[in-house]
């Protein structure tokens, strides 16, 4: 690799601006600066590509436009849908404060329920089994009277496991619980229809899939009373206060439509590539072991852990190498504690920090990914040697 080519394996965090999105980006920047709320002609611009962006993240997720609501991201479709929609639930009915998620989700709805606990809601965080799946038995059986809202995530940021969600959803709703899905890591990798699977409410966000980063969405089911957790003027159907994003919606709904119409090939091609990755790490490195569904796991996604590697020294050389890959979790950014993922499914905490994640996106190709199993080997090498 010559010392200026970077191969970039770390899509799970974000992906690069598409080149259609930016482009689409740019003419909606330089042509519209209109306030959608306003009645003359620049206003009416401005909601005319918000609306048709609506339109098309509503085709896209097989749902109605009414029923997608622009936000700033993953992290606020999180917060609002499970503090808004637990605290509508107990505010019509106090015998209503059960919450229960997983111990395997996203900050971002973790910190969510850890508010909901603060404000007197009893939140249960079901266990994963060694794959990082949630057994549907596990949630039946904590499945109360008292329970308001039930949040699963479609597939870890991490490890990539896939839940079973259609089945989770089921069994969710014959107790007349309400379901949300962190499907954060989902939308634009693999085919959703939020009517088909039948959630109540879906977090998604658009930097995961070549959109840029700031705007994200949430979908929510027509009819569902739900309160805002931004509260201001009255966009977004009332429900999502703030003068919109139409730059960021357009970017939002270019990348999503291009995602889910190169979704059959990519999925197949990344999926294969993913495989062949996993394949040839785990022949060549005796002490690698894959974390995650072998099968039922996002196709960019391969995690590894390597037995007395510092996973941070890891990435740090192979960052020096020209790979830009991730441990998964928060221990890339200095942290020392190791995942709640990870030590989820039953790894010890010195296994937790030997972490790899590589994550492939549309921009890599066969021979990318797979230069970087010869560094991982040597380095695996040389940094088990420092033990
Ligand atoms: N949920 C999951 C599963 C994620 O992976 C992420 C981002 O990494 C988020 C939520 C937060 O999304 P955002 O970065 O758009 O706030």
């Amino acid at each position: 690799m010559s010392e200026n080519q970077r191969i970039y394996l770390d899509h799970a965090a974000t992906s690069r601006l598409r080149p259609e999105v930016l482009e689409a980006m740019q003419s909606a920047l330089s042509e519209q600066f209109g306030n959608p709320s306003s009645v003359h002609k620049e206003g009416q611009k401005g909601r005319r590509l918000l609306e048709e962006g609506r339109d098309s993240i509503a085709k896209s997720l097989d749902c109605q436009p009414s029923e997608v609501y622009f936000t700033s991201g993953g992290t606020e479709s999180d917060n609002w849908a499970i503090r808004c929609l637990a605290e509508y639930a107990t505010r019509d009915d106090p015998s209503k404060h059960r919450v229960i998620t997983s111990a395997i989700e996203h900050p971002a709805v973790l910190e969510s329920c850890r508010y909901l606990e603060k404000q007197g809601f009893e939140v249960v965080y079901l266990p994963v089994d060694q794959y990082g799946l949630i057994s549907p038995d596990s949630l039946a059986k904590a499945l109360t009277p008292e329970t308001c809202l039930v949040s699963i995530m479609y597939a870890n940021n991490e490890i990539g496991t896939i839940e079973p969600i259609s089945e989770l959803v089921d069994l969710t709703h014959q107790q007349g619980v309400l379901f949300h899905t962190d499907a954060v890591q989902a939308v634009g990798a693999v085919p959703i229809s939020f009517h088909k699977l039948g959630v109540d409410a879906g977090s998604f966000s658009s930097h995961k899939f070549g959109g840029p980063s700031g705007i994200g969405g949430l979908y929510l089911r027509n009819n569902l009373k739900v309160p805002s957790l931004i509260v201001g003027g009255a966009q977004e159907y009332g429900l999502r206060a703030g003068t919109e994003n139409v730059v960021g919606a357009v970017g939002l709904s270019k990348a999503l439509e291009i995602s889910v119409a190169e979704m059959s090939s990519e999925t197949k091609r990344i999926s294969e590539i993913r495989d062949l990755l996993i394949k040839n790490v785990l022949s060549s490195i005796p002490s690698a072991k894959l974390c995650g569904h072998p099968m039922d796991r996002l196709p960019g996604n391969a995690h590894f852990v390597f037995d007395g590697v510092e996973g941070e020294a890891l990435l740090l050389y192979l960052n020096l190498e020209g790979y830009a890959c991730s441990s998964g979790s928060a221990c890339s950014s200095g942290s020392h504690e190791s995942s709640h993922v990870l030590q989820a499914i039953g790894l010890t905490p010195s296994m937790a920090r030997s972490a790899l994640r590589i994550t492939i996106g549309h921009e890599n190709t066969e021979e990318d990914v797979l230069s970087i199993v010869p560094v991982i080997q040597k380095l695996v090498a040389r940094l088990q040697t420092r033990r």
